[in-house]
């Protein structure tokens, strides 16, 4: 007699660890319902988090398989203006693609189906075909932002209504959206960022499926829209199978204890914890203005400061960037802290009690699983459409006129009193508190998102 086969699902994450971490979550998902899983990764990586992640992720799950996607140098240069090293990567990523069917054909036992960073879509979809495997996409970002980026052709291809000065942008079966929550380089399709979206926007319709790192009452209405109303016809299912658990990646060094036994220290929901993920930098005004609100609130804080866009870049220390009389006056009630976190563990602990963020897609993922009331500060990309989605939930406060890119920073007593606010409004830490709960409901046994992602891998176990 014959034994079903397991799955075996290749991974490919595109660039940075805003995309990597899902993925990585999403494997150690995969692998504990028993599937095979390889996961694929271009080498090398922009920023040394991604490499460490990798590595330590696969020393701890070492069934795991890893493979990897050479890819050529480039210039990091196009007509003369730097380019984000994140958007290059993914475009070299795309360019390097032709190594991918024999890194596939040669994986044992074969691969059954594969889950693709949407970034990637259009190139990797049609060597799915030839190899006759299914694909589902993987969207690293909000349902919102998601349809945002599906309908991307059709807006661009008329200029006249797809135009900064209007007020807001209609998706047909959508709620309109504000055009300031709009990248403004939506607006420029020569844009790498654009472009890279424009050319895999199609080839959504090519996937089984499209998963979210997020959960059915999260967003509702928009998934509602997409599934059920259909608004995007050439969509297909939209998959909630989310807040993705954090995989178990025990880390050892000093300078992660110091900072726990730190948190360990402070009073319970007492602590701000500050941080905007791992791509974005803050100007030494902004900082200036950060220092001088935080100690006008008199709360507690655990501030996660980042200089430069990529952590390569951004090795000096905190003491460097920050006022030596701030440093002083708050020695006995914040910490900052530069280099990597654990951030999970950060906003699991019990001294923490707010959370100002950039709305990053995942950092929202992580506060809604752990009920933590949030104070969006968006900056760019798809962080105001997140930003948005995470104020409807309920989960956070977001003040729109907030910016602290080139078109201004946000002076201290603003920022003190977003914080206070964000700290003492006990409707909001109830209605958070309610966010975790569905959260952990959904990818409980027998919920919304393990349903979704259990039956996806049942679905491709062969039968023979
Ligand atoms: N992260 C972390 N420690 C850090 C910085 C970031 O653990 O010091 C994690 C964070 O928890 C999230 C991811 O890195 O899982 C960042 O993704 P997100 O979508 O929040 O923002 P991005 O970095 O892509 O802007
Ligand atoms: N982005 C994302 N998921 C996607 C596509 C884009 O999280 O599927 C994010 C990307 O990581 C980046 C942002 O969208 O954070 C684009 O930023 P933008 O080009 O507006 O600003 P820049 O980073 O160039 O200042």
């Amino acid at each position: 007699m014959t034994t079903p086969k397991l799955p075996h699902i290749a991974l490919i994450p595109s660039a940075g660890m805003g995309h990597l971490m899902p993925f990585l979550r999403l494997a150690a998902m995969l692998a504990k319902q028993n599937a095979i899983v390889t996961v694929i990764t271009a080498q090398p990586t922009v920023s040394i988090a991604e490499s460490d992640h990798i590595s330590s992720f696969l020393r701890h799950n070492p069934k795991i398989n890893h493979l990897e996607l050479q890819l050529t140098p480039s210039f990091g240069q196009a007509n003369g203006a730097p380019v984000d090293p994140f958007f290059l990567q993914m475009h070299l990523i795309n360019q390097s693609i032709h190594l991918l069917p024999p890194l596939l054909s040669s994986s044992s036992p074969p691969i059954s189906a594969i889950f693709l960073d949407f970034l990637l879509a259009a190139k990797v979809a049609p060597i799915a075909k030839t190899l006759h495997l299914p694909v589902y996409i993987v969207c690293t970002s909000s349902v919102a932002f998601l349809s945002l980026m599906a309908y991307l052709p059709m807006l661009v291809s008329n200029p006249v209504e797809f135009n900064k000065t209007k007020a807001e942008i209609n998706i047909p079966g959508l709620p309109p959206m504000a055009m300031s929550t709009i990248p403004p380089v939506f607006h420029d399709s020569g844009h790498l960022l654009t472009s890279i979206i424009i050319t895999n926007s199609p080839a959504l319709s090519e996937a089984k499926g499209i998963f979210m790192n997020n959960f059915e009452w999260f967003e509702a209405s928009a998934l509602a829209a997409l599934n059920k109303d259909r608004v995007i016809e050439s969509l297909p299912p939209v998959l909630p199978i989310g807040p993705l658990e954090p995989y178990h990646a025990p880390h050892d060094d000093d300078k992660r204890d110091r900072y726990r036994s730190w948190l360990d220290n402070q009073p319970a929901e007492s602590v701000v914890y500050i941080s905007f993920g791992s791509r974005t930098a803050m100007s030494r005004d902004q900082i200036r203005e950060l220092e001088k609100g935080l100690e006008k609130t008199g709360w507690r804080f655990f501030w996660v400061l980042k200089t430069s866009k990529v952590d390569k870049d951004d090795q000096e220390d905190a003491e460097h960037f920050l006022n030596e009389s701030f440093l002083e006056r708050t020695k006995n009630k914040g910490s900052v802290i530069k280099g990597w976190v654990d951030q999970q563990e950060i906003l699991a602990h019990p001294a923490v009690g707010g959370f100002v963020s950039h709305c990053g897609w995942n950092s929202v993922m992580e506060a809604a699983q752990q009920g933590m009331p949030m104070l969006a500060w968006p900056q760019h990309g798809d962080q105001k459409m997140n930003a948005k989605v995470t104020e409807e939930a309920g989960l956070g406060l977001w003040e729109r006129g907030w910016d602290w890119g080139p078109s201004g920073i946000v002076k201290g007593e603003e920022i003190e009193r977003k914080i206070v606010e964000l700290m003492t409004d006990e409707k909001l830490r109830e209605r958070a508190k309610k966010v975790g709960e569905e959260a952990r409901k959904a990818v409980g046994r027998g919920g919304s998102s393990d349903k979704v992602i259990r039956e996806v891998v049942e679905s491709l176990i062969i039968p023979f």
